[in-house]
C-alpha cells in the first residue's frame, strides 16, 4: 500500500500513462462549419461576421457597444488610446497578471504603477489603490484575476472620488458576474478571445463600452485611423471613397475568426458551467489542510478560468517548483499565473526592481495552477486530485 502511495517522481507509479494538458480549447463541429462556410464564401477579413460577433457580444453582455480586435492586448491598448490616457500619467495595475496589463501602459508613454492583491481573491486591493494614487493618476486597471471578478463597488468608488478611468481586464472574465450583472456592463472592459482562454477565436479580443464616443474612436484606431471599417467600404455599393482621421493600428479580427467566435459564444454559458463543476469537485476533495484553494467571493458568480491553488508551504516539505515537477511525472500539466511583473528583467530594469508587494510575493511562491478545461472527463479530474494529494501527503511535515 505504501508503495502505491509513492510519488512518480520517488520511483513510484505514475497516475497517468499519458500527460494531461493544460488547457486545450473546446473546438466542435459547429467551429468548424462555421469557419469552413466563411472560406468558402471568400470574404475572410473583417466583415458580417465580425459584425454579427460584435452584435451577439453586445446582448450577451448587456452593454451598448462592444468593438472586436484581434487580441486582449489590442484592446487594452486602444482603450487607453481613446481614453487619452500617454505621457505624464499614471496607471495603477496589478504586478500579479500577464505582462500585457502593463505593457500596453508603457505602449502608450504613460506609467504603470504596480499595487499589491487582496489575500482571498488575489485581486487588486482596493485600499493599496488609494494608498498609490498621486495627481497624476489617471486610470486603474483591475484585473478579474482567474475569473473572480474585483470588488468593482469599491474600485468605482475610489474612481469617483479621484475622476480616474477604469479598464477592466477581464481576458479571465467573459460571463462572469459582479453581483447582478455580467462583467462589461460598466466601465470600459476588455476580453480576450485567445486559444485557452472561456471562450476562443484562436487569437481575438474586444472592447465592451458604454460610453459611444470612445466606441467610435475604437473602431477608427483599429483600422488605420480610418472612419470606416473595411466591410463598409468594400461592401457599399462603388463607395471607394474613405477618409483617415489619425494614425491608428491594424488591430481587426478577420471574420475567419469571427466565425469561431460566433459558435463559442453560443456554448460559452455551459462551458463555464462546466468549469464551475470541475472547480466544485476540486474545492471537495483536495486536502485542504495542505492546500488553500481559491474560494468564490460572495459576491461573485466566478468564470473559473484558472484553477491556482496555493501550498501551505509550512506544513509541506517541498518547494512550489519541486511540486509542479512532481505533478509532470505524475502526468499532470501545471502552470503558474503569474510570474509577478516587478520581477521581471524588463520592470527591474525600469527601476521596479525594490517595489514591497508583500502579499504578491507570498502568493507566487505558493501558487500553482491545475488544469481546467471544458473537455475534461471524470477520470481526467480524479487524476489530477490523486496526484495533488499523494504528492502533498507523502511530503507532509
Ligand atoms: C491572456 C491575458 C491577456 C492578453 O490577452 P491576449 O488576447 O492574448 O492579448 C491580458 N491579461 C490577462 C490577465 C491575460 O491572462
Amino acid at each position: 500500500m505504501i508503495e502505491m502511495n509513492k510519488p512518480a517522481i520517488e520511483g513510484g507509479r505514475p497516475v497517468r500513462e499519458k500527460i494531461l494538458p493544460f488547457a486545450p480549447p473546446s473546438i466542435g463541429q459547429e467551429e468548424i462549419d462555421s469557419v469552413v462556410e466563411v472560406l468558402r464564401s471568400k470574404w475572410i477579413t473583417m466583415g458580417k461576421r465580425v459584425v454579427e460577433l460584435e452584435n451577439r457580444l453586445q446582448s450577451y453582455i448587456g452593454t451598448k457597444n462592444v468593438i472586436v480586435v484581434d487580441s486582449c492586448t489590442a484592446a487594452m491598448h486602444l482603450t487607453l488610446l481613446a481614453n487619452n490616457v500617454g505621457p505624464g500619467d499614471e496607471v495603477i495595475v496589478p504586478s500579479f497578471t500577464f505582462t500585457a496589463t502593463a505593457n500596453v501602459v508603457l505602449e502608450v508613454g504613460a506609467k504603470p504603477v504596480f499595487v499589491d492583491i487582496d489575500k482571498e481573491t488575489y485581486n487588486i486591493n482596493p485600499e493599496e489603490i488609494r494608498k498609490h494614487i498621486t495627481p497624476k493618476t489617471k486610470a486603474i486597471i483591475p484585473v478579474h484575476y482567474a475569473g473572480q471578478p474585483c470588488d468593482m463597488d469599491e474600485i468605482n468608488k475610489i474612481a469617483r472620488e479621484h475622476n480616474l478611468i477604469v479598464i477592466e481586464d477581464a481576458a479571465h472574465a467573459i460571463g462572469a458576474r459582479y453581483k447582478d450583472h455580467l462583467i462589461g456592463h460598466e466601465n470600459d472592459v476588455c476580453f480576450s478571445f485567445y486559444a485557452t482562454k472561456n471562450m476562443t477565436t484562436g487569437e481575438g479580443g474586444a472592447i465592451a463600452t458604454q460610453n459611444s464616443d470612445v466606441a467610435e474612436r475604437l473602431r477608427t484606431l483599429r483600422l488605420h485611423g480610418i472612419d470606416k471599417d473595411a466591410w463598409k467600404r468594400y461592401a457599399a455599393e462603388g463607395s471607394w471613397y474613405y477618409e483617415v482621421k489619425e494614425a491608428g493600428w491594424k488591430y481587426n479580427m478577420t471574420d475567419v475568426a469571427a466565425a469561431m467566435g460566433i459558435e463559442q459564444l453560443k456554448k460559452l454559458d455551459s462551458f463555464i458551467r462546466k468549469r464551475r463543476e470541475i472547480a466544485e469537485f476540486y474545492s471537495k476533495n483536495i486536502d485542504q489542510e495542505l492546500f488553500t484553494l481559491p474560494a468564490e467571493a460572495r459576491y461573485a458568480y466566478h468564470a473559473r478560468h484558472l484553477y491556482p491553488i496555493l501550498l501551505n508551504l509550512d506544513k509541506l516539505k517541498i518547494s512550489r517548483n519541486h511540486f509542479i515537477e512532481a505533478m509532470l511525472k505524475e502526468g499532470v500539466q501545471t502552470s503558474v499565473h503569474f510570474i509577478p511583473l516587478h520581477r521581471q528583467p524588463l520592470y527591474q530594469k525600469l527601476g521596479y526592481g525594490n517595489i514591497a508587494l508583500p502579499v504578491t510575493e507570498d502568493v507566487y511562491s505558493r501558487t500553482v495552477s491545475l488544469p481546467i478545461f471544458t473537455d475534461m472527463s471524470v477520470d481526467d479530474i480524479n487524476d489530477v486530485i490523486l496526484a495533488v494529494n499523494r504528492i502533498a501527503r507523502y511530503y507532509r511535515k
